[in-house]
């Protein structure tokens, strides 16, 4: 058995040598995965994998895309350690991390003879298949036979999970989080959340967005949301995407633009908790384009995030008027449109200058003890709201 630097290479690497032994006869084997907290049904399932081809290659999510489609909190072991893990194996004999959502481009490189896929592998869409075949491999489907999965390691490990933290597979009707075809565990602890809106907010707007190339953030927008984070509150984007229902761009874009997003954050230590995005136009009539609740309502759930103490955070009025309707704190940015698409007539409870002027302005709220706004419920509570902001402006 080779030494695990011998296994763990990156991926141009891994491609040349597969290249090599393919022309040398061999029968090159490909499967990826997060394989975050390695389990025997791990173990099992590559051993049998390896059993069909004579060489094993195998992709490991970066930590970055393991977050776009698990969520919070996962992965639980960082990218190289997992990588390291899965090289320790005998039955695999080479290891690359890879930062795309799906497989295509592995495929492309790699051109497999196989392209094996866990039983319980719920990607949609055949495109992946297409790509092997397209050079005269196949795709298989190898079922798990040891059913342990991460989540429920976690889950047992935490005790305290609610039942309710069931799996869920599959996009919800309205909307989608940028996990659609994963599990999710809801934190067992109740917390208070910024959400954010992506473009104008975090990054500077350019009409559809979606060339990860073009995605600059804004000043301060790193500094404040390192601030939220060391307050303890989760960082939530949620985000109106109708160039996608426009036919500008598709999804795919969407997702790297968000991983350009990731990477500008990193330097700030930034963690984003989960991204949700609403793909329709603006006459789908869907629930989950801002102002529309259903994204939020759908953090709340699945993040068990404490509404009635969160914030969000906007540079239009459609941002103000989601979190309004959530009862939420709500703060206009006056960067991207700083609200002056004047369509809700929503007062916000502050106005900032960037993001960080944001988390500055919650710091001191909290630091003074002042109340956080009672949650919101129809007109005459918004008006209770308006005076109680202006008692609060009056004592500065
Ligand atoms: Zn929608």
């Amino acid at each position: 058995m080779s030494p695990i630097s011998d296994k763990f290479l990156p991926r141009d690497d891994v491609v040349r040598i597969c290249r090599d032994l393919q022309a040398r006869g061999r029968r090159i084997g490909f499967t990826s995965g997060a394989f975050d907290l390695i389990h025997a049904g791990h173990a099992d399932f590559l051993e049998r994998a390896r059993a069909l081809c004579d060489v094993l290659v195998v992709g490991v999510n970066t930590d970055d895309s393991v977050r776009q489609y698990k969520g919070s909190g996962r992965p639980v072991v960082p990218e190289d350690r997992r990588a390291h893990l899965v090289a320790a194996l005998e039955s695999v004999d080479y290891v690359f991390l890879f930062e795309e959502r799906r497989n295509a481009r592995n495929l492309e490189l790699l051109k497999p003879q196989l392209y094996i896929k866990a039983g319980d592998y719920t990607e949609s869409g055949l495109t992946s298949s297409e790509v092997v075949e397209r050079h005269g491999g196949e795709a298989v489907i190898l079922p798990i036979e040891i059913a342990t999965s991460t989540t429920d390691l976690i889950r047992r490990a935490c005790g305290s999970l609610s039942p309710d933290a069931a799996e869920k597979t599959g996009p919800s009707e309205d909307g989608q989080s940028a996990g659609e075809f994963c599990f999710d565990v809801r934190p067992a602890k109740t917390a208070p959340a910024v959400f954010l809106d992506r473009d104008g907010t975090i990054n500077v707007e350019t009409e559809y967005l979606h060339e990860p190339e073009r995605l600059e953030l804004l000043p301060g927008a790193g500094e404040g949301m390192r601030r939220f984070m060391d307050m303890g509150y989760r960082i939530v984007v949620v985000t109106n995407q109708a160039g996608i229902a426009l036919g500008y761009f598709a999804k795919e874009d969407f997702y790297k633009t968000n991983r350009a997003m990731f990477r500008a954050l990193k330097p700030f230590g930034v963690v984003i908790d989960r991204i949700y995005f609403c793909p329709h136009g603006l006459n789908d009539g869907c629930s989950c384009r801002k102002p529309g609740t259903a994204l939020v309502e759908r953090a709340r759930e699945e993040l068990n995030l404490d509404l009635a103490h969160s914030v969000f955070i906007g540079d239009r009025t459609s941002d103000l008027e989601t979190g309004r309707r959530t009862g939420m704190t709500t703060i206009l940015v006056r960067t991207g449109a700083a609200g002056s698409d004047g369509e809700y007539g929503v007062e916000p409870d502050y106005v900032a200058s960037d993001l960080s002027d944001a988390a500055r302005w919650v710091l001191e709220r909290e630091r003074t003890g002042a109340p956080f706004p009672e949650p919101v419920r129809g007109k005459r509570a918004l008006t209770q709201r308006l005076v109680a902001k202006s008692i609060r402006k009056g004592k500065r």
